[in-house]
């Protein structure tokens, strides 16, 4: 089996790469920052074998950037909320979303400062403003005339303007 680490580099990329750097997590990463929380949501959305699912959420648990708490509304179940260090990645996740939309493909999605509904720029910025808005500050929607690929409960919530952060409801 390919191991996770990169014991011999010397380099926090290499320390940040043993956090994230496996397959789904930093989809599972995204769908957080858009408010999912519950296993079986993640799930829907990503269409994810639960195994592996189950194994990135644990790992992502033990490696602070998700807490697990038990959900009140199911017992026996629990809900995965960012932790700081979790929320501290959406500059991260928003420079590969913008490579992938300059490199690959059109993203699907604009993202506005969510006071002053300006699109951020590529550096994540709101330029009205003259700042860079927290996760919880952003407001996100599909592209206008864009046609929804999925219709699971996940996206079918996204297809209304959401905040960040905000937990989804399905
Ligand atoms: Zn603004």
């Amino acid at each position: 089996m390919l191991g996770k680490d990169y014991e011999a580099q010397d380099c926090s990329l290499a320390r940040a790469l043993e956090v994230i750097g496996e397959r789904w997590t930093l989809l599972i990463l995204r769908d957080a920052f858009f408010g999912v929380r519950r296993f079986n949501d993640f799930h829907v959305h990503l269409d994810i074998p639960k195994a592996v699912l189950s194994d990135r959420l644990s790992g992502l648990v033990e490696d602070g950037i998700l807490e697990r708490e038990p959900d009140p509304e199911h017992a026996g179940r629990h809900l995965y909320e960012l932790t700081a260090a979790g929320r501290d990645l959406w500059p991260a996740l928003h420079a590969l979303l913008v490579w992938g939309d300059h490199h690959r493909a059109p993203n699907s999605r604009v993202f506005k400062h969510a006071s002053c509904g300006t699109p951020l720029d590529d550096h994540g910025d709101c330029a009205t403003c003259g700042m860079t808005p927290a996760p919880q500050d952003i407001l996100t929607e599909p592209h206008r005339g864009r046609r929804a690929l999925r219709h699971d409960p996940v996206a079918t919530v996204l297809r209304a303007p959401h905040r960040l952060l905000e937990p989804i409801e399905t």
